[in-house]
């Protein structure tokens, strides 16, 4: 064995996921490892979970990072809400709704599925007319920002809905958390999961959750088990405290990955300092600039302008131009990354992120100059001076 260490190269992230992390949140990972049931680290988890509340616009006191990427988020609501013969709404128009079907079928649930265009907001009315069908159904799934097609839904619309209909509600918010306004108690979310690695900035690797007090009767009123040992929130409460008011002593449930959370804990500490409503203006702003940029060069986006998301932006490929080649000669020439297509859009658009710290000025300018230039290399002849121009023009005035 003849191994060194390992030593990537510094990238500029700006696809689905991750996003650059700040220098603050790398720092952070170094600093000295303490025990995970050391008093010093309580502290710690403590004040975190206060920082989630504020990201999260809630004071459900189940609030905490799952030790474990976006998805467990997603398995950790659905496998502790969805009882054996649930009927649960699922809203799907992207990869993410699906994967909330095949949750709900694993969880032991009878998922009753709404379709929606790739590309397009989850449409509310047909919401209203599914549940008037099923009036036992228990609970409302959808995705707020569909990160594999860039449609942003209206969660305070589908919220008010289920609840209309007595539904509780499982919000996907992986890549909606810090890019987009989301206000968990204003708008009645039940349970709501998202991720560190998208607006967070943060490593990838912690899923943060939050269950309002409905939810979290109907977890532990269940007459059967949690179907999962590691995601059952009645153990893993025993660990993070919040299950029982006043609860202070924690137990032993496994080992949290001390580390991540020291840089969970400083990104939040960062968007609180930023301030939320700031962070969610900053990546609209952005989002204006880059797609300034993407329209002079002759380039479409794919979502409706009234249904788009800041953070996530769909273009379409241009005819001619091979997917796979720009996206490696970004990498490669200007060590840019974008997102390739998932699922019904695969090698039909680019998915450009302005996640967290990856949306900056800088990045509008590298992304719009070399995606222009590669673009004019391989023929497509557009003006990369006027793209550069347009992006400028639309930044904001002063650095955000
Ligand atoms: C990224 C993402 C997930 C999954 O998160 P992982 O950390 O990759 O497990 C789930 N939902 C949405 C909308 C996402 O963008």
């Amino acid at each position: 064995m003849n191994a060194s260490s390992f030593q990537p190269p510094v990238r500029t992230l700006m696809g689905p996921g991750p996003a650059d992390l700040h220098p603050r949140v790398l720092a952070a990972l170094s600093r000295p490892t303490v025990g995970h049931l050391d008093p010093v680290f309580g502290g710690m988890m403590d004040e975190l979970k206060d920082l989630l509340r504020y990201a999260f616009r809630t004071d459900n006191r189940l609030t905490m990072p799952v030790s474990a990427p976006g998805s467990a988020g997603m398995e950790t609501c659905f496998v502790n809400l969805v009882e054996p013969g649930d009927k649960v709404v699922v809203c799907i128009n992207g990869v993410f709704g699906g994967r909330m079907r095949e949750n709900v079928i694993r969880a032991g649930g009878e998922p009753i599925c709404i379709e929606d265009p790739w590309g397009r907001a989850v449409d509310p009315g047909k919401l209203e007319d599914t549940l008037k069908a099923h009036p036992d159904a228990k609970i409302v799934a959808f995705v707020q920002a569909e990160t594999s097609t860039g449609a942003s839904s209206d969660t305070r619309t589908l919220a008010e809905i289920a609840r209309r209909y007595g539904c509780l509600t499982i919000v996907d918010a992986v890549t909606a958390l810090a890019g987009s306004p989301l206000l968990v108690d204003d708008w009645g979310i039940d349970a709501v999961y998202s991720g560190s690695q998208k607006c967070l900035s943060c490593t990838p690797g912690l899923a943060p959750v939050s269950f309002s007090e409905r939810a979290l009767a109907k977890v532990t009123a269940r007459a059967t088990p949690v179907r999962s040992w590691f995601l059952d929130l009645n153990l893993v409460l025993g660990y993070w405290g919040g299950g029982t008011p006043g609860q202070t002593k924690r137990s032993y449930h496994h080992t949290a990955p001390v580390n991540a959370l020291y840089a969970l804990h400083e990104s939040l500490v960062m968007l609180a300092e930023e301030g939320i409503e700031q962070s969610w203006a900053r990546h609209q702003a952005h989002h204006l600039a880059l797609r300034a940029g993407l329209e002079a060069m002759g380039l479409e986006l794919v979502v409706p302008e009234a249904e788009r998301l800041p953070q996530l932006n769909a273009v379409s490929i241009p005819a001619g131009i091979d997917d796979a080649t720009v996206r490696a000669r970004l990498l490669n020439e200007y060590n840019l990354e974008i997102g390739a297509g998932l699922g019904a859009l695969a090698g039909k658009v680019w998915r450009i992120g302005l996640m967290g710290w990856s949306c900056r000025r800088e990045n509008i300018v590298l992304c719009i100059g070399a995606l222009g230039s590669v673009l004019n290399d391989l023929g497509a002849g557009v003006d990369t001076g006027a793209a550069l121009q347009a992006a400028q023009g639309a930044l904001p005035q002063a650095r955000m």
